[in-house]
């Protein structure tokens, strides 16, 4: 009866937030957790795989792919995918996703929240993806978490899935004898970020770690005196590509991914991990992998027929330089439309356009240039200079501006300024879904 009162009672908190305007993912939690303290314990002991996604970067990545990948194969899950990642927003999850017939749940958890969730869920497997020290403040703050991570989950039979390159990760195999494996090999990829910016420490015994392989910051193949080391994984990438979007090569088969940024490869590594262990082959991963897409407007794919785009925020110089080196990696002929906005939340000044290297699209096979947004005119200017040999027209409505893009058979690539960004993403979303209904 309490737990039919929580339940419902969350229900109409979920509601009223909405009414709100609010997201509200953590609320209805919150009010059943008051209702009823033992919840979360009751709802959690009704599915039969529970999966934790832990670790500083990457895990609401992780946590999605993995969801998208069991529903692209059909399979009901509780998801709190819209990152409410503490004991009152998977509260929320358990309560508003639940059916009879759901058996899995994929949990992403703030690390600092796992020995806390852990009183009321036992998970049956956790994914680390990594530790950084960068939001710790003080020196030790990491290992000490990793302790008291690995006390709370510490003789539980859990399945530990580990990031075997990272050493603050590969710490936690002291918490379970039950441990897989996953990482990079050596020269599978040159990351962009590739020095280690401080010397690493072993968390074993003190000592400085020896590295064989560097692949970013302490993220590689190390070894130390004392024994502990870079243990050998299971599941491997042998090689990866950004094109700008991720090509990998797991288990000696090509994954051809949709989301870019070369750190992503750990975590969709680390997602490929979790599923293999649930039991699904390559081809039902490929089948999430492959038509999982961001959805912020950050290196965001779209794709209908044989027109395919892509949009990427630019709101100054090296946002900018970024946008068009993707057009570099992206092997087809383009068509580009540029806005550039000058609300007050994109700053009234916008001479930092002259900062950006707009020259390099001398190199690009490009069908056709529109500019748009408050300010065309000045990036018409600017590309005059940067002297590019392509038709450049302005179209000061943003969403006009991204429909023209569309007739052209070329790979559409969309950098939009700051507020530029919501107008061009809903053209994109509305322009492809009527292609894809055509
Ligand atoms: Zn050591």
């Amino acid at each position: 009866m309490r737990q039919w009162t929580a339940t419902h009672l969350a229900k109409l908190a979920r509601m009223a937030s909405k009414m709100a305007g609010k997201k509200g993912t953590d609320l209805p939690g919150q009010v059943a957790r008051r209702v009823d303290k033992n919840i979360l314990r009751n709802l959690a002991q009704e599915v039969d795989e529970i999966v934790f996604i832990s670790g500083t970067n990457g895990k609401t990545t992780t946590s999605n792919l993995i969801g998208h990948t069991l529903r692209a194969n059909h399979i009901d899950i509780v998801h709190n995918n819209e990152g409410a990642n503490m004991a009152a927003g998977i509260t929320s999850a358990f309560i508003l996703q639940s059916k009879p017939e759901t058996k899995i749940a994929v949990i992403e958890i703030d690390e600092g929240s796992i020995p806390r969730v852990m009183k009321e869920v036992t998970p049956t497997m956790m994914v680390f993806t990594n530790f950084f020290r960068d939001q710790m403040d003080r020196f030790g703050e990491i290992d000490i978490m990793v302790e008291n991570i690995a006390r709370a989950i510490s003789n539980k039979g859990i399945k530990m899935l580990l990031n075997a390159d990272d050493p603050f990760v590969s710490r936690l195999k002291i918490a379970s004898d039950d441990r897989v494996y996953y990482g990079i090999a050596k020269h599978a990829h040159d990351f962009e970020q590739s020095t280690m910016n401080e010397s690493k420490y072993c968390p074993n015994c003190g000592r400085l770690l020896t590295y064989d392989y560097v692949h970013y910051n302490q993220i590689g193949h190390y070894h130390c005196e004392c024994g502990f080391k870079r243990e050998h994984p299971k599941y491997e990438i042998s090689n990866f590509e950004t094109t700008p979007f991720l090509n990998i090569k797991v288990d000696g088969r090509y994954l051809d991914m949709k989301i870019a940024g070369d750190f992503n490869a750990y975590n969709a590594l680390a997602a490929y991990t979790v599923l293999r262990e649930l039991g699904l082959n390559h081809e039902s991963i490929q089948k999430g992998f492959e038509t999982y897409t961001s959805d912020n407007g950050r290196m965001q794919y779209f794709k209908s027929g044989a027109k395919e785009a892509m949009i990427n925020l630019a709101k100054n110089p090296a946002g900018m330089n970024a946008s068009l080196s993707v057009g570099e990696q992206l092997e087809h002929k383009k068509v580009y439309v540029i806005s550039l906005n000058d609300n007050a939340a994109d700053g009234r000044d916008t001479s930092w356009i002259y900062d950006a290297d707009f020259e390099k699209l001398q190199e690009q096979d490009i069908e056709a240039i529109i500019v748009t947004g408050t300010r065309a005119e000045e990036l018409q200017l600017r590309l005059k200079l940067a002297e590019i040999d392509v038709p450049v027209s302005v179209e000061k409505d943003i969403y006009k501006a991204t429909v023209l893009t569309m007739k052209y058979p070329s790979y559409t690539v969309a950098v939009p300024n700051y507020t530029s960004l919501a107008p061009m993403l809903e053209q994109l979303n509305r322009s492809f879904e009527e292609e894809t209904k055509s």
